[in-house]
C-alpha cells in the first residue's frame, strides 16, 4: 500500500477527492498518491492565506525561530528528505543529500535575512526648498505570495521561495511540481511541527495546467514566484496583470575554456560532472562547451575518458553519478534531439544511448550553432564540445543566445576575464568556474528568456516586500 498524502489548508492535512500517483522514477513504481486540489479547494487555500495575513502577523524574532526550528528538524530527517528526493526525482542518493544541506542553508540565511529587513534613510532635504521635512523608508510584506516551482530541485528551490516568504513576513499558497510532491508536503509537515502557525502556509497539488489558472487570475494572491520552464513562465506573466512576478527559468549554459587556463584538468573535470550531474537538468547545467583550438583536442579526450567513467544506473546506489531522466518522455526527446543533430553532420564521442528512461552522458562535437542541442535548452545529460580561435567571436556566439541566466569561463588573463564580465549578456558571470556554480546566498537570476527578478534570500525577500517611503514635516 502507498501512502496517500493531502492537500495543507489551514494547518490541517486534507486527504479527499481524486488522486493522483507519483511515481519512482528509476523503478517506474507508483510510490505515494497524492490528492488532487480541485477548484473549490484551491480558492479555500487562497482564502486562507488571504485572511491569515490580514488578520496575524508573525514578529521578526517568532519568523527568525520558526525557520531555525524547521533548520533543526530538516537536519534531524536529513537522510528521509534525501531519500525521498531520490526516489521522486531519480537524483543520485549523494546529488540529494547535497541538495539537503543546500536547501537547509538557504533556510538558515533566509532566518538571518528575517533580522536584516529594514528601510533607509533617505536625504530629502536635497531638494530645493524642503528644509523642514525629512524622509525614511519601510519594508512591508508583500501579501499572500504563491510560489510554482519546478520538479528538477524539490527541496532546494522550494526553500528559495517558501523561506524568504515566511523571513518577509507573508503568507504563502504553494503549487509544487506534479511529479515530485512528497518533498515539498514533507517541508510542510516539518514547519508546522517547526510551529508555523496556521495558514502561514498552505500547499495545493495538482497539474499545472489546471490548478495554475486558478491561482494566476485570483488578484488576492500579491506576488508570484515561479522556477520552471520559459513556456509557462511567460504564461504566468501574461495571466497575471500588474501584480509582480519572479521567473526563474531556463538557460542554454555556454562555458570558455580559454587556451590560458590555469588548471586544465580541473576545468573539464568541472564541464563534464556538472553537465551530467543531475541528468543535466539544472537549468544552469553546463550545455555548450567552447574550447580554445590549442587545447581542444586534449580537452575532447579527457572529457571522453570522464564521461566514459561516470556510473550510469539507480540513482539510489551510492557509486552511481548519473540516474534517469525525469520520465521517458524526456528521455525519447533526448534521444531524438541528439538523432537529429546527428543527421545534421554532429558526431558522438561518447554516449547517444538510451535505456529506458535513462540517458547516457553524451559528448557531441561537429555541432552549429543552430542545432536543437546548442540553441534550445537541452535539459538532459548532453554537451557539446565546440572549438573557436577568436575570444572575441566566442563571447558573440555565447551571446547569440535567447537565454541569458549563468555563463562560465577558465581564463588565466584577468582582460579577458574582465571583458567576460562586461561583455556576456547574463545574469551571472562564474569565473574559473562553469556556469552550475550558485552560492544560495548570492542573488540569482536571468536576462532575456531566462527571467526576470533575482532569487537568493535577500533578494528574494525585497522582492516580496514592499517598499514604503515615509516623509514627515518637522
Ligand atoms: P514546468 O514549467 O513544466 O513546471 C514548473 C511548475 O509549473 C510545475 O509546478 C507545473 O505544475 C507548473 N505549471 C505548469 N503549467 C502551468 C500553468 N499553466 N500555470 C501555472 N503553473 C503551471 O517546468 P519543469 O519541467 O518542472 O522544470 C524544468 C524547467 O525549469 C526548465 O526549463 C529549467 O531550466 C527550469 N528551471 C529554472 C531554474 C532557475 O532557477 N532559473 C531552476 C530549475 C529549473
Amino acid at each position: 500500500m502507498t501512502e496517500t498524502y493531502g492537500n495543507l489548508i489551514n494547518g490541517e492535512w486534507i486527504k479527499d477527492g481524486e488522486t493522483f500517483d507519483v511515481f519512482n522514477k528509476y523503478t517506474n513504481e507508483p510510490i505515494a498518491k497524492i490528492c488532487k486540489a480541485d477548484e473549490a479547494l484551491t480558492k479555500k487555500a487562497i482564502d486562507n492565506a488571504y485572511e491569515t495575513f490580514k488578520n496575524e502577523r508573525l514578529s521578526v524574532i517568532e519568523r527568525h525561530d520558526i525557520l531555525m526550528k524547521a533548520v533543526e528538524l530538516f537536519r534531524k530527517h536529513k537522510e528521509e528528505v534525501a531519500q525521498i528526493i531520490c526516489a521522486e526525482a531519480g537524483k543520485t542518493i549523494r546529488d540529494a543529500r547535497t541538495e539537503v544541506e543546500r536547501g537547509i542553508q538557504t533556510f538558515i540565511a533566509s532566518a538571518e535575512e528575517a533580522k536584516r529587513i529594514c528601510g533607509q534613510g533617505m536625504p530629502i532635504q536635497a531638494m530645493p526648498g524642503i528644509d523642514e521635512k525629512m524622509a525614511f523608508s519601510i519594508r512591508e510584506p508583500i501579501g499572500v505570495v504563491c510560489a510554482i516551482t519546478p520538479f528538477n530541485f524539490p527541496f532546494n528551490l522550494t526553500a528559495h521561495k517558501i523561506a524568504p516568504a515566511i523571513a518577509a513576513g507573508n503568507t504563502v499558497v504553494l503549487k509544487p511540481a506534479e511529479k515530485t510532491p512528497i518533498t515539498a508536503i514533507k517541508m510542510g509537515e516539518i514547519l508546522l511541527e517547526a510551529g508555523l502557525p496556521k495558514g502561514f502556509l498552505n500547499i495545493v497539488n495538482g497539474f499545472g495546467h489546471e490548478i495554475g489558472p486558478i491561482l494566476t487570475s485570483d488578484e488576492r494572491i500579491a506576488m508570484y514566484t515561479f522556477t520552471g520552464s520559459p513556456a509557462v513562465g511567460k504564461l504566468i506573466k501574461n495571466s497575471t496583470g500588474i501584480r509582480p512576478v519572479t521567473l526563474e527559468l531556463g538557460n542554454n549554459s555556454p562555458n570558455i575554456i580559454h587556451h590560458d587556463v590555469k588548471d586544465l584538468d580541473r576545468a573539464v573535470e568541472l564541464v563534464v560532472t556538472k553537465g551530467f550531474g543531475n541528468s543535466g537538468q539544472a537549468c544552469i547545467a553546463v550545455q555548450r562547451v567552447y574550447v580554445h583550438e590549442d587545447i581542444y583536442e586534449e580537452v575532447l579526450e579527457k572529457a571522453k575518458q570522464i564521461a566514459e567513467n561516470l556510473k550510469v544506473g539507480d540513482p539510489s546506489l551510492e557509486e552511481t553519478d548519473v540516474g534517469p531522466m525525469i520520465g521517458l518522455e524526456e528521455a525519447k526527446r533526448t534521444e531524438n534531439w541528439v538523432k537529429e543533430a546527428v543527421e545534421q553532420g554532429a558526431e558522438i564521442v561518447v554516449g547517444g544511448k538510451r535505456e529506458g528512461s535513462l540517458f547516457h552522458p553524451t559528448i557531441l562535437k561537429n555541432v552549429t550553432e543552430e542545432m536543437k542541442v546548442m540553441c534550445e535548452e537541452v535539459f538532459a545529460p548532453v554537451i557539446s564540445i565546440v572549438p573557436y580561435n577568436d575570444i572575441d567571436e566566442v563571447f558573440q556566439k555565447v551571446n547569440d543566445s535567447k537565454f541569458g541566466l549563468q555563463a562560465g569561463i577558465f581564463t588565466s588573463d584577468i582582460h579577458v576575464a574582465m571583458k567576460a564580465a562586461k561583455e556576456l549578456e547574463f545574469g551571472g558571470i562564474n569565473i574559473n568556474d562553469v556556469s552550475t556554480f550558485r552560492a544560495d546566498i548570492l542573488p540569482y537570476g536571468g536576462v532575456k528568456d531566462s527571467g526576470f527578478g533575482k532569487e537568493g534570500p535577500r533578494s528574494a525577500i525585497e522582492e516580496m516586500t514592499v517598499e514604503k517611503v515615509i516623509t514627515m514635516h518637522i
